[in-house]
């Protein structure tokens, strides 16, 4: 059991926050005496229980506590911490656009627990300037005036979510909406305006009710999309950020869309289905690009997946002609190179358009839908994907598993040098 009761109030003029936050949880063993926690760069100021001061320490992006005496298994404690930061990433500040939002490394403006494997609830109360429009995780629990000239906007999410996909976003945005499947849609940007947001994101209900359809569970609540200041683009619970010259992109060309569907397929397979550790993270970035691509299998035909598998080939034949291709799998995913992000992000999804051939389409879509129900809030490893796969097909997939998730080719043999020595 976890839990983050957290009040966030950034000064956006001066690039840092202000924060606190209550964190619930239950000791898992016995013996207990410190409490360790992710806190970035943050500057920790007093860390209590209920009104106690405690005793904690910093070190290395860590915040310990000691607990006064040692703890019991099951044992509740809910632990306060006051701190403030200036956050060098993991928070974005554009003054100019009044805009603030966060771009993952939540430890960076949350103390929490960082391993995607550790879900939490979360209620989260951002301050910001009056007159901002602002999106953050579950559903908006309340919008209240404070004086100062400040907005507070409250959000709750009881549906445990991992850390990584908590955040917000606020900024002097235009904003136009939709209904989605069981939910109101919301676009936002600075810069673009009512009737192009709406065309920008006219697929958005689609691609929901198609991901919802490929899932096996439909998706619920309010999706937002906001087009931010700079951004590659990132998945949230509940919402996307991209940035506004990328909607500028798509607006152009409708067929640039495979990044709004990857953002989206994540409120699945990646929010929903989380990668246990970051060595799993194909799990997560391989399905949204492969999942992206069948949507635009579905919007525009078969040539569009085709060109998307295509591209996915001709990296993973670069990646192998460079002797950089990898298994799925990491041991430790510390400092990804260019290429590691390759392997994740294209070979992954290339992987998974090779198993939708091996298994033929329905045994392919039928493992999919119950890999999907079956981990639903829960965290992944590729062994269950496995698993699922081959009770769905009835067929062993080891060599398949082991050529293509947890092998990789060979470096090519170097050409041997010309003896130059004769
Ligand atoms: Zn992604």
């Amino acid at each position: 059991m976890l839990h983050y009761t957290a009040r966030i109030e950034p000064d956006i003029a001066g690039r840092a926050l202000r924060g606190q936050v209550s964190i619930r949880l239950a000791l898992r063993s016995e013996g207990v005496q410190q409490l360790e926690f992710d806190a970035g760069e943050l500057e920790i100021e007093k860390v209590s229980e209920r009104g106690r001061a405690l005793v904690f320490e910093k070190a290395e992006q860590r915040l310990r506590v000691r607990l006064p005496q040692p703890g019991k298994s099951g044992e509740r404690h809910e632990i306060d911490v006051v701190y403030r930061g200036a956050p060098r990433y993991g928070l974005e500040f554009h003054p100019e656009r009044g805009e603030v939002y966060t771009i993952f490394s939540t430890s960076q403006w949350l103390v929490c627990i960082d391993a995607p494997s550790e879900r939490a609830s979360l209620d989260l109360t951002l301050t910001v300037p009056s007159g901002l429009k602002a999106v953050g995780n579950g559903r908006l629990v309340s919008k209240s005036a404070l004086g100062g000239r400040r907005d507070s906007y409250r959000w709750r999410q009881d549906q445990p979510m991992p850390s990584y996909v908590y955040g917000f976003a606020a900024g002097r945005y235009n904003e136009a909406g939709g209904t989605g499947e069981n939910g109101e849609l919301r676009f936002l940007s600075a810069e673009l305006q009512g009737p192009q947001l709406r065309k920008l994101f006219a697929d958005s209900a689609d691609m929901l009710r198609f991901f919802g359809r490929r899932a096996g569970i439909r998706y619920r609540g309010t999706y937002s999309q906001v087009l931010v200041a700079k951004t590659i683009g990132q998945e949230l619970d509940g919402f996307a950020l991209l940035s506004e010259a990328y909607g500028r992109e798509v607006l152009e060309k409708p067929e640039a869309q495979g990044l709004i569907a990857h953002e989206l397929a994540h409120q699945w397979w990646g929010n929903m289905v989380t990668n246990r550790d970051w060595g799993q993270f194909w799990l997560n970035e391989g399905f949204a690009n492969f999942m992206a691509a069948a949507y635009l299998e579905h919007r525009f035909g078969e040539a569009a997946y085709r060109e998307r598998v295509d591209g996915w080939k001709r990296r993973l034949d670069k990646l192998r002609e460079s002797g950089k291709d990898h298994a799925l799998v990491y041991a430790n995913w510390n400092k990804p190179t260019a290429d590691d992000r390759a392997v994740v992000y294209q070979k992954g999804a290339y992987v998974l358009h090779l198993l939708r051939e091996e298994l033929g389409e329905r045994a392919f879509w039928r493992g999919v839908r119950t890999y999907t129900r079956a981990y639903y809030g829960h965290s992944v490893t590729s062994a269950d994907l496995r698993q699922v796969m081959e009770r769905a097909s009835g067929r062993d997939l080891s060599a398949f598993f082991a050529r293509w998730v947890d092998g990789a080719e060979p470096a090519p043999a170097m050409a041997s040098k010309p003896d130059l020595a004769k």
